[in-house]
């Protein structure tokens, strides 16, 4: 297998509980229910949908921040539930994250070199001076002067810490770097310039990247796979450019018609999201959309759609499309 990252079959339930002395198990949060994605190298795969239907905690996964409570995660072919200690730490190093918010990600009592250097530190065993020598490299690598070193975050502003932040991501050399909403806090006048650095260090460097974003004009930009999310199950994968003109799933319809203007390719008439996202603790039976969808049929509150081929690429779960073909009446 070429990916670089595979989930197969992955499932995260958390326990609920109720009652402080006597815990009583109530139910589960099926917040991810089998999920099967490749990450491939070089390449970006963004998970798409509403808050709460299992982006984090995917991602959290591919982290190694949380183990899955059903399925395995490959990386590099190997399963991160059976890696060595060796393995582990490699893996440590091969894979890091970009967070949202560069404000809070950024330790404020740390000058920007021992930001950039503390994962270099602990992963690679350099002298002072390659130390140094590499925070100037890694800073002119994302546009930053190499001045600017030995000044603290609070001298920057939102665009430029997260320069940082994806210089310090960039130390340890990774393969795969999880952007989790990477320019949603910063001005809209400079997202463009933090995708467009993001974009040049992907092909320079050959990165993989797992996407977690909102903005779907973002989405299109980077990806070069989509994966739809809806109540921790994938509904709907494909690349950017048949996703943005020819989605089929009823939810992705409508996510796209709330986000983005109409394209001019788009023949679909537009799909209003009704009501308010289920419960995760108590999903609807059947297709977990059938209570918000306007094509509901008789079978989808029973029958679970399984993620079927549509197209070459372009894979949807819904009982509109049987084999890829949609439905008649
Ligand atoms: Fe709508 Fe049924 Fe398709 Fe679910 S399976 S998206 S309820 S048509």
């Amino acid at each position: 297998d070429e990916s670089l990252v595979r989930l197969e079959g992955i499932r995260k339930h958390f326990p609920v509980y109720r009652g402080n002395l006597l815990r009583r198990m109530t139910g589960t949060v099926k917040a991810v229910d089998g999920i099967s994605i490749k990450i491939m190298p070089g390449q970006t795969y963004s998970l798409v949908g509403e808050s709460g239907c299992g982006k984090t905690t995917t991602s959290r996964m591919v982290l190694m921040a949380d183990r899955p409570t059903e399925g395995s995660i490959y990386f590099d072919n190997r399963p991160m539930n059976r890696f060595s200690g060796a393995e582990r730490r490699n893996f440590k190093a091969s894979v890091q994250a970009v967070f949202q918010d560069p404000w809070s990600s950024l330790n404020p009592r740390m000058r920007v070199d021992q930001i950039i250097s503390e994962p270099l530190v602990t992963h690679r065993s350099l002298s002072r001076a390659e130390v140094r020598s590499q925070v100037q490299e890694l800073l002119q690598v994302v546009g930053l002067h190499p001045f600017h070193a030995e000044r603290y975050p609070h001298e920057f502003s939102g665009g430029q810490r997260q320069r940082i932040a994806i210089a310090r991501a960039l130390s340890t050399r990774p393969k795969l770097i999880v952007l989790d909403e990477p320019v949603s806090a910063l001005d809209v006048s400079i997202r463009a310039q933090i995708l467009n650095l993001l974009k040049e260090l992907q092909s320079t460097y050959n990165l993989s990247y797992l996407l977690i974003a909102h903005n779907l004009a973002t989405v299109r930009y980077m990806s070069h796979t989509v994966g739809v999310m809806y109540l921790g199950k994938i509904v709907e994968e494909s690349p950017p450019a048949e996703l943005f003109t020819n989605a089929q799933h009823p939810y992705t319809r409508a996510l796209i018609s709330a986000s983005l203007p109409a394209h001019p390719r788009q023949r679909r008439e537009e799909i209003v999201l009704a009501g308010e996202v289920p419960s995760p603790l108590n999903p609807p039976g059947g297709c977990t959309f059938h209570p918000r969808c306007p094509f509901v049929m008789e079978r989808c509150s029973v029958d679970i759609p399984l993620l079927k081929a549509y197209s070459s690429g372009h894979m949807t779960a819904c009982h509109l499309y049987e084999d890829g073909v949609p439905v008649a009446g």
